[in-house]
């Protein structure tokens, strides 16, 4: 059994990341193991930026967007040198095991250092993309969509209002998840993905029909990995001759209290991640499988791409 470990959150930060560090946090406090907290993702471990936490540290805290360890990327990581520092400037601490939170990068680079240096790893995805193999589930990825929804309900006011075709932009480079979901729950006519061909000639086509018959406004969400929103929105305007306006959402996406549903999920990851790591487990990363709890082997989470669930891409035609 491992007796001190650290926490730490690294990459693009998502709400409910502090739910999932207070949960490791007390979880291993519970248990007599010593924790310490890595301010600034892989950063905090290179430039010896870490403290021992009490229990005190992560009150306050489950309510918040954001990350108070902070997060970054960290250039210097990537190299072997910039691990082998870290490497030891934990030892240094006496520090036993690591559990990161983080998306896609912080877990490959997760999974890289300990593939080097042997430390034990425990990976929890952190992330409102929803992009980790083996999971249905990301810390985050809850919030994001309910804060896209929330801009899709004011932007149905008035669009409506004006007779006008809505393209709004939402996160998600390689993943078109929170697009698909916030278009589903938000009825949305059009929902483009980067996993997913289309063809904007015969999507206009089909909208200048839909006005035709009467349709009082159009909402299309575009994942930013499909396509630019203000790109998209300008070729609409000119094939279809309707009133068409731009809205890209950006980082508010990335903000807000957390929901329910991601503090309590980040808090039974959290929990999990605290026993495994304290029991010398190592390599794995905790998810959700049908509303389980699950492990899965940190190097095949980052090695195999998550694919969106062909449901909802085909939900989202029948229903639009
Ligand atoms: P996210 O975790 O949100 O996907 P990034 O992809 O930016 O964010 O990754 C966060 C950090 O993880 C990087 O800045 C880097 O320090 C580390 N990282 C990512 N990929 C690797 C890699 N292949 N090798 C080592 N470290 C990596």
């Amino acid at each position: 059994m491992l007796n001190s470990i650290a926490v730490m959150t690294s990459g693009g930060d998502s709400p409910g990341m502090n739910a999932a560090v207070r949960a490791v946090t007390r979880t291993a406090l519970h248990a007599g193991v010593k924790v310490w907290g890595i301010r600034g993702g892989y950063h905090g471990m290179l430039d010896e930026d870490m403290f021992e936490m009490t229990s005190k540290d992560v009150s306050d805290i489950i309510q918040r967007g954001g990350t108070f360890l902070g997060t970054a990327r960290c250039k210097r990581f990537a190299t072997p040198e910039g691990r082998m520092l870290g490497y030891k400037n934990l030892n240094d601490r006496g520090i036993q095991g690591l559990v990161v939170v983080g998306g896609d990068g912080s877990l490959r680079g997760a999974s890289i250092f300990s593939k080097e240096t042997g430390i034990p790893i425990v990976g929890l995805p952190g992330t409102i993309d929803n992009d980790v193999w083996g999971s249905e589930y990301t810390i985050g990825s809850d919030t994001a969509a309910n804060t896209i929804i929330d801009a899709i309900n004011k932007l149905r006011d008035t669009a409506s209002a004006h007779r006008r075709i809505i393209v709004l932009e939402v996160m998600g480079r390689n993943s078109g998840y929170l697009a698909m979901v916030a278009g589903i729950s938000g009825g949305s006519e059009y929902i483009l993905v980067p996993e997913e061909e289309y063809d904007l000639d015969e999507i206009c086509e089909d909208m200048k029909e839909s006005y035709a018959k009467g349709k009082r406004y159009i909402l299309m969400v575009v994942a930013e990995g499909a396509g630019k929103g203000n790109e998209i929105g300008k070729i609409v305007a000119e094939k279809t001759g309707l009133d068409t306006r731009v809205s890209k959402l950006g980082h508010i996406q990335r903000g807000g209290s957390p929901t329910v549903i991601d503090r309590v999920n980040a808090s039974r990851l959290g929990e999990n991640a605290a026993l495994a790591i304290i029991s010398g487990l190592s390599d794995i990363v905790f998810g959700f499988d049908r509303g389980h709890v699950v492990s899965i082997n940190l190097h095949d989470a980052v090695n195999n791409k998550k694919k969106l669930n062909p449901e909802f891409m085909r939900l989202a035609k029948v229903l639009a």
